[in-house]
């Protein structure tokens, strides 16, 4: 029998998340037990501007004392994936092009910004439904999560995007700024939902319609067509009014724990460095989902 003081310290790995009202996050759990399936000593911590009465003023501290104690990587959430940008040393590609920022890598005192929101919901999205046709797609809400999956759609091949928020002057900015980021003219700002679907082959939800705290449906359930496919943002719950009229009707269905998953796979491989397993990360969500669901 080995000795345990004698036995090799697995390495320790300090991550956190910042943002304001997490308290409900799956995202430490995630996070350590796949850490614990790679032999990781993993450490999640959250930091909750709500529960000591902070601001996106904080960053610049939490920052510096995150990159003092060693952490090697930070999560960022609403309402700092704009705000941290400034105080970074280097932008991905990705989180540039989208100008919002969800995780930080602490690189030998170095601190990189990355965005795995876009890139998670393209990998739920091709696992989920890998035989999409890509030709056009309404996508409906344009705040951070839709911007983000805005530019992954284009870059999965999407043909035609076609954008309508609540907020009309939101949509055109962002067709403006995808148009001038990727080649051809791809995106259309509509106003209505009614005018954007005739003639669509896919629809991506991205408003907070559907949430256990504001539950309903995103737009009128007689748009909905047999021949759409659905790709839904909200995970909690998991089966949303939307995604229950459309599998009422037979459409192929895309869930919200798909963009969650993929986002901490993404994540996970860049503050390790070790490729995480995403049946295992899924199985794990699901459970922690229903755990939370139970109460
Ligand atoms: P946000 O507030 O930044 O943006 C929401 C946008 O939807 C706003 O522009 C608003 O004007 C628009 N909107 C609201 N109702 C609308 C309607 N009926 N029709 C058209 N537009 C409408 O919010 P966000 O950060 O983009 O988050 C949106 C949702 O995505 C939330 O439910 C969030 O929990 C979810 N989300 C999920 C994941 C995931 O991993 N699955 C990741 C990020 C966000």
């Amino acid at each position: 029998m080995p000795d345990a003081a004698f036995e090799p310290a697995r390495p320790q790995v300090l991550l956190g998340l910042i943002g304001a009202g997490i308290q409900q996050s799956l995202t430490p759990a995630m996070h350590q037990e796949e850490g614990r399936h790679h032999g990781l000593r993993l450490h999640y911590q959250l930091i909750d501007l709500e529960k000591f009465g902070g601001s996106p003023a904080d960053l610049p501290g939490l920052l510096n004392a995150a990159r003092k104690m060693g952490f090697a990587g930070l999560n960022i959430t609403y309402p700092c994936k704009q705000a941290v940008i400034a105080l970074l040393d280097e932008l991905s590609d990705e989180a540039r092009a989208m100008g919002a920022v969800n995780t930080v890598v602490n690189r030998n005192g170095r601190l990189i910004g990355h965005n795995t929101d876009g890139s998670g919901w393209a990998r739920g999205f091709r696992r989920a439904l890998p035989d999409a046709d890509l030709r056009c797609a309404v996508l409906l809400g344009a705040g951070g999560a839709g911007a983000a999956i805005a530019h992954a759609a284009l870059r999965l091949g999407v043909g035609e995007l076609r954008i309508v928020d609540a907020d009309a002057e939101r949509a055109a900015a962002l067709a403006l700024e995808l148009n001038a980021r990727c080649e051809g003219h791809r995106a259309n700002a509509c106003v209505t939902a009614e005018q954007a679907l005739p003639g669509a082959t896919g629809l991506i939800h991205a408003t907070p319609t559907g949430m256990a705290k504001l539950p309903g449906l995103p737009l009128d359930a007689a748009l909905l067509r047999a021949d759409l496919w659905v790709s839904e943002v909200v995970y909690f719950p998991l089966e949303t009014a939307l995604l229950q009229a459309a599998r009422a009707l037979g459409c192929p269905i895309s869930d919200g724990g798909g963009m969650a998953v993929g986002q901490a796979l993404g994540a996970f491989e860049l503050f390790t460095g070790c490729e995480a397993d995403p049946a295992r990360v899924e199985r794990h969500f699901h459970h922690l989902l229903n755990l939370r669901e139970s109460r």
